[in-house]
C-alpha cells in the first residue's frame, strides 16, 4: 500500500473543540504516522489537497443493533427471516453506516464475530465493529420476547440462532446461568457484556421501572466479564436501575433517561460512561405506527420520550462522561446522525463531537488509536465540506456533506484527485 498524504485542511481537534491549521499528515499501513506543522518530506506517497475541507476523526457510535432489520421484528429479526438473507441486509446497513461518516460503532446485543470480521477483512464496505454477541436477559427481562401469552419454555433453544429473541438476547436465571452465558459469549469470542439491567420499550412483558436481576446475579456477570479483560454495560432507564448496575461494576450505562442527579454523581464517583439514544424515541414517536411497531411499546417510548434531554443536562452537570448512542432499530438507522441535532440543544456543538470521538474510544478502550487524529491511531477519518464545531448538520444527510472517508487507511469515498 502507497503512503498517503493529505494537505490543506483545517484539523478538528476534538479534545480542545478547535480547528488547527497549516497541517500535513503521512498515513501509512493504515495508521497515522505523522501529523506535522507545516509539510511533510517525502518520496513516494499519493498525495491529496483537501481543498480547505476540515479534517477530523471516522465518528463513533457506541450504541447501535446492526442486526435489527424492520421496525416490526425490533428485537428478533433472525425468527423472521433466514440468517443468509438477514446477513445481506445487515452488510447493506453497515455500508450505508459507514457513508454517514461512523468509522466504528458498537454494537450491543445482535451482531456476532463473524460480523465483525467480515468487516475487518474489507470485503465489504463498513465500519470497525465491538460486538455484544447476544444480550443476557432475566426470564421477563428486556431480551425475552416472549408475550404475556407465550407460555412456551425457552430453555432449549438459546443457542440457536432463531432462539427466544432472534439472536439479540439469551435468558439466563441464577448465579450459575449467568455465569454460564457470560462465559459462553465470551468463548464466542465478543468484546463486552451487555446486560439487560431493567424493563425496556422493545419488550411486551417488562415495565420500564422494572429492576431486572438480582444484585448477587448482576455481580456476577460483570465478574465474569471483567475475569476475561473486558466490561460489562448495562440497559437501565431508571436511578434505582443505574445505581443497582453500578454497584454492580458495569462500566457503561445504556440509554439513563431518568438519571436523576444523586445517580449521576455516583456515576462520577464510579468513572462509569453514558450512552445516551435520544433519537431511537423522537423516530419511533415519529415513524413507529407506520413501520408496525407494537402498540404496547409505542406506549412505553410515549413516557420515555416526556422526559425529553434531561439526562444530558443532569449528566452534564455531574461532570458524567458522555458517549455518543442511538439505538435505532431496522428502518429508523437513517436517523442515526439526528442524534447529533438532538443534543445540540443541550450540548455544545465541540462537546457533542467530543462524545462521537474521543470519549467514544474511551469506551472501547481505544484511547489514543481511534477518536483522534494523531500518530499511532488508526487512520479512520472524514472530511466535511465545512467546520463542523458550527454546524452540526454538515454530519447530516446520510454523509452528502462528508467529501471523503477513509478507514484503516482505505479511501470508502473520496471527491478528490490525486496531485
Ligand atoms: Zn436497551
Ligand atoms: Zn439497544
Amino acid at each position: 500500500m502507497t503512503d498517503i498524504i493529505l494537505k490543506n485542511f483545517e484539523l478538528l481537534d476534538p479534545e480542545i473543540g478547535e480547528l488547527k491549521s497549516g497541517y500535513e499528515i503521512l498515513i501509512s499501513g493504515g495508521e497515522i504516522k505523522k501529523v506535522v506543522k507545516g509539510k511533510i518530506k517525502y518520496r513516494k506517497a499519493n498525495v491529496y489537497d483537501l481543498s480547505s475541507c476540515t479534517l477530523m476523526p471516522g465518528l463513533i457510535d457506541c450504541h447501535v443493533h446492526v442486526t435489527s432489520l424492520k421496525l416490526r421484528w425490533a428485537m428478533n429479526s433472525l425468527q423472521q427471516i433466514l440468517p443468509s438473507y438477514a446477513t445481506a441486509i445487515t452488510l447493506d446497513k453497515l455500508r450505508r453506516c459507514v457513508l454517514r461518516g461512523f468509522t466504528t460503532v458498537r454494537d450491543t446485543a445482535g451482531a456476532d464475530v463473524g460480523h465483525r470480521e467480515i468487516m475487518r477483512s474489507g470485503l465489504f464496505p463498513g465500519p470497525r465493529l465491538f460486538v455484544s454477541g447476544r444480550a443476557i436477559s432475566q426470564t421477563g427481562g428486556h431480551a425475552d420476547m416472549r408475550s404475556r401469552v407465550d407460555h412456551s419454555d425457552p430453555c432449549n433453544c438459546f443457542h440457536m440462532i432463531g432462539s427466544l429473541s432472534g439472536g439479540m438476547g439469551r435468558i439466563a436465571d441464577g448465579i450459575a446461568e449467568v455465569r454460564r452465558a457470560v462465559r459462553d459469549e465470551i468463548r464466542l469470542g465478543v468484546d463486552q457484556i451487555k446486560v439487560m439491567a431493567s424493563g425496556g420499550v422493545g419488550s411486551p412483558a417488562d415495565p420500564i421501572h422494572f429492576l431486572q436481576y438480582s444484585m448477587e446475579e448482576l455481580s456476577a456477570i460483570v465478574e465474569e466479564a471483567e475475569r476475561a479483560d473486558t466490561y460489562a454495560m448495562a440497559h437501565a432507564y431508571t436511578s434505582a436501575a443505574i445505581s443497582r448496575a453500578l454497584k454492580a461494576g458495569v462500566r457503561t450505562i445504556e440509554h439513563g433517561n431518568f438519571i436523576d442527579e444523586e445517580t449521576a454523581n455516583f456515576m462520577v464517583e464510579k468513572k462509569a460512561y453514558l450512552v445516551p439514544t435520544l433519537v431511537a424515541y423522537h423516530m419511533i414517536s415519529k415513524h413507529g405506527k407506520e413501520l408496525g411497531y407494537p402498540e404496547e411499546s409505542i406506549a412505553k417510548n410515549k413516557n420515555v420520550l416526556k422526559i425529553g434531554a434531561n439526562s444530558l443536562k443532569i449528566a452534564k452537570e455531574a461532570g458524567v462522561k458522555i458517549a455518543f448512542g442511538t439505538d435505532l432499530m431496522g428502518e429508523l438507522d437513517i436517523y442515526q446522525s439526528d442524534e447529533f441535532i438532538i443534543r445540540s440543544k443541550i450540548l455544545t456543538n465541540a462537546e457533542v463531537i467530543r462524545s462521537a470521538t474521543i470519549v467514544g474510544a474511551e469506551v472501547l478502550r481505544m484511547e489514543g488509536r481511534l477518536g483522534i487524529i494523531t500518530p499511532g491511531a488508526f487512520a479512520d477519518l472524514i472530511v466535511v465540506e465545512g467546520n463542523p464545531l458550527e454546524d452540526l448538520n454538515l454530519l447530516t444527510g446520510q454523509g452528502k456533506y462528508l467529501a471523503a472517508i477513509m478507514k484503516d487507511g482505505q479511501f470508502l469515498k473520496n471527491n478528490f484527485k490525486k496531485l
